[in-house]
């Protein structure tokens, strides 16, 4: 087989194994960005939840003080009802607002109560959430670590194969060369044997006089349909 024939598979080879390389790290690279979302979807459902948990806190705190105000009120009537010089329609009067104010305390107790609970049960769902995310968080912390060594692992191979590939290049001549790379912006084989009569790259037919050609090892052949290199497998 011609010398530049066995260069030009050997270009190939380091061309198409680094294009499969490649194609792994974009890989690589959209599951690590598949654990990014996750963790991120996961530290934003953990987020929210101590949000709401904080927001009833807050809420809570306020309830009981308007409890407390309206306890001071309802205490303030009952003084004025006791000590003060008030007329009859006057004490009627005080007495209809601390019943009322009596009901609305009972109502507010009420709602706080279970404010209490719905915040108890939140509480110990965010505990329990806290503790899974941290179980994830080195789970995530473990996949990135993988995926990024199997990165890195990728890119010295690709690099290694890409002054593989300059040596074998820097040995082909540059006509010969320039003919290949400019196939290879069209082919990922730019450089086919021909099986039985065709070029196995277009599976066409090839003629006889191309066949010849080939065989005599004296010249570079290409196909006349496709125009890849050919060789005699
Ligand atoms: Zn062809």
């Amino acid at each position: 087989m011609d010398e530049r024939i066995v260069l030009l598979l050997a270009l190939q080879g380091k061309d198409q194994q680094c294009s499969d390389l490649s194609a792994r790290v974009e890989d690589l690279k959209v599951q690590r960005l598949r654990v990014e979302r996750k963790r991120s979807e996961e530290r934003a459902t953990v987020d929210s939840l101590r949000q709401h948990l904080e927001s009833m806190q807050r809420d809570s705190r306020l309830k009981n003080l308007s409890v407390d105000e309206l306890d001071l009120k309802i205490r303030d009537y009952q003084k004025q009802l006791e000590h003060g010089i008030i007329s009859f329609k006057e004490m009627e009067a005080l007495r209809t607002k601390i019943a009322n104010q009596r009901r609305r305390i009972s109502d507010m107790e009420d709602d706080a109560l279970l404010l209490m609970e719905e915040i108890e049960a939140t509480a110990q769902r965010l505990e329990d959430a806290v503790v899974e995310l941290a179980q994830r968080e080195e789970k995530f912390a473990a996949d990135c670590e993988e995926i990024d060594a199997q990165l890195a692992r990728t890119s010295e191979e690709i690099t290694r194969l890409e002054d593989e590939r300059t040596g074998i290049a820097a040995a082909i001549p540059a006509h010969t060369l320039t003919r290949y790379e400019h196939l290879r912006t069209k082919f990922a084989d730019p450089v086919v044997p021909f099986v039985d009569g065709s070029c196995f790259g277009c599976k066409l037919n090839v003629s006889e006089i191309v066949i010849e050609r080939v065989r005599s090892d004296l010249e570079i052949v290409t196909c006349e349909t496709c125009s890849r290199i050919l060789y005699a497998p």
